[in-house]
């Protein structure tokens, strides 16, 4: 009998971990799909496929084609178009979808947090008076603190931003988490940064520069993040095993096939 075969949308740590955790368990045919962002991805377990479908349309033509049992959207909880994609795809074609999405991180104690619900707000909290600003957010929103150009930036990323998107007074530096909470505040204080600009991605990879602000006493703006789309929502893992285990083991007809 064939391997039943499932598509994990990637791009994360987690979906990482996935892929290498059902190809060593075995059994399965295990697709990864990346965006195609970063020149050079992480290794991955099992088949890797890169770039994007093409819309939701695309996409379910790609579960068809491939014969996909079962799709895990393990992508960045930022990553909204390519979560709507995957709900549209999954009701098209009737391919059953877990999305894998890690808890957003809580405010405690010491935090000192504005919470906007995009860039452009986040560029606006900034205030009027110039700061030293630590924008962690990925490069490609990077253009929203053009509006706010009386700051000066700390602009981290995987990739390098494309210099028309940066604000004039920027620095950048390239690096790829994790990142520890005694480099992030040895970061902000060699920059001598006042405030922190982040996603709320949620996980420990990139908690460092939070917890790393609470220690110095630095505000932060996190950015919201966008309304998860999927309805069999997951949260690390080893729940996303469990999940794909108890759609695997039931009858097609309990899988709307
Ligand atoms: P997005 O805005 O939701 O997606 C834009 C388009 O990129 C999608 O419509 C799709 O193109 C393509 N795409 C996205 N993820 C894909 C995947 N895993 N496989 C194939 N095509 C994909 O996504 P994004 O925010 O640009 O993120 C792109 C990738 O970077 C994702 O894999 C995500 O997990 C990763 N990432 C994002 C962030 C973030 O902050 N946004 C942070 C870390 C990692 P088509 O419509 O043509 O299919």
């Amino acid at each position: 009998m064939a391997k039943q075969t499932l598509l994990i949308l990637g791009g994360t740590g987690e979906a990482r971990r996935l892929a290498a955790r059902l190809c060593a368990r075995g059994g399965l045919r295990v697709v990864t799909s990346l965006a195609g962002r970063t020149r050079t991805p992480e290794t991955l377990q099992g088949e890797v496929r890169v770039g994007g479908f093409g819309g939701a349309e695309g996409l379910a033509l790609y579960l068809e084609g491939e014969g996909i049992d079962l799709m895990v959207d393990a992508t960045h909880p930022f990553a909204a178009r390519m979560a709507r994609n995957a709900t549209e795809a999954a009701r098209l074609t009737g391919v059953p979808l877990i999305t894998l999405m890690r808890p957003a991180w809580q405010p405690v104690a010491g935090d000192n947090w504005q919470i906007a619900s995009g860039m452009a707000e986040a560029a606006t909290l900034l205030g009027p008076e110039a700061r030293r600003v630590f924008l962690a957010i990925g490069r490609q929103e990077v253009q929203a603190f053009r509006a706010a150009a009386q700051h000066h930036y700390l602009v981290r990323s995987v990739e390098p931003v494309e210099p028309a998107h940066l604000p004039p007074n920027a620095h950048c530096i390239l690096a790829r988490g994790p990142f520890c909470e005694d480099d992030e505040i040895a970061l902000l204080t060699q920059h001598r940064i006042d405030i922190v600009v982040a996603k709320n991605s949620g996980g420990t990879a990139t908690y460092g520069k939070i917890a790393a602000a609470r220690r110095l006493g630095l505000p932060v703006v996190m950015i919201d993040r966008p309304k998860p789309t999927g309805a069999s929502i997951v949260a690390d893992v080893d729940e996303a095993m469990a999940a794909i285990d108890a759609h695997l083991a039931a009858p097609l007809a309990e899988r709307g096939a």
